[in-house]
């Protein structure tokens, strides 16, 4: 039974997420979707309202995929946080290189401190590389259509966001 944990802060989860949770889904047989708390970054939704929106996304990939998936909030380590849940990978998305840096930095720190967890990198379908949570919420902020970005319902929890 092979584990991973997929961190973020899905501030809200996004077409993006949900392409690299199916990903995911493909490479192992329980995937934890670690949500980061978060508290210095100023989430625009609460925990509550950010998992919530993840479990609602998840049920339709659990049935299509046929994997576990497990939402856990967390506010530890990310290596503490794969222990916890028995994970021996970690899955990051991938975007264009300015996400290289600071995942290159995350490996080699979490790798000092715990050389059995491997972290893999997956990337999105074309059309979902470039979606980040914090443009869609700004787009969505100033009234733009977001309907490419984010599934309907996280679409009507931004609208009630911004009235
Ligand atoms: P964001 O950077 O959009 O606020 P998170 O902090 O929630 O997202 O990111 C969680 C993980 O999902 C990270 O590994 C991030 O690189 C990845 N990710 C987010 N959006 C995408 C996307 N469009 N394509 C690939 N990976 C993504």
């Amino acid at each position: 039974m092979r584990t991973g944990l997929y961190p973020g802060t899905f501030d809200p989860i996004t077409l993006g997420h949900a392409d690299i949770i199916r990903r995911a889904c493909s490479l192992v047989d329980r995937l934890v979707i670690g949500v980061a708390i978060n508290r210095d970054k100023g989430p625009l939704f609460t925990l509550e309202e950010r998992v919530a929106m993840i479990e609602v996304e998840c049920a339709a990939l659990e049935r299509q995929t046929g994997c576990e998936i497990v939402v856990h909030p967390f506010e530890n380590l990310l290596i503490h946080c794969a222990r916890d849940v028995g994970a021996g990978v970690i899955l990051r998305g991938l975007r264009a290189v300015a996400d290289f840096e600071y995942e290159y930095q995350m490996v080699g720190m979490n790798r000092a401190m715990d050389d059995s967890i491997e972290t893999v990198f997956l990337m999105a379908e074309a059309q979902h590389q470039a979606i980040a949570s914090k443009l869609v919420k700004e787009i969505a902020r100033l009234g733009g259509d977001i309907s490419g970005f984010v599934t309907p319902a996280v679409q009507a929890h931004l609208a009630d966001k911004f009235g």
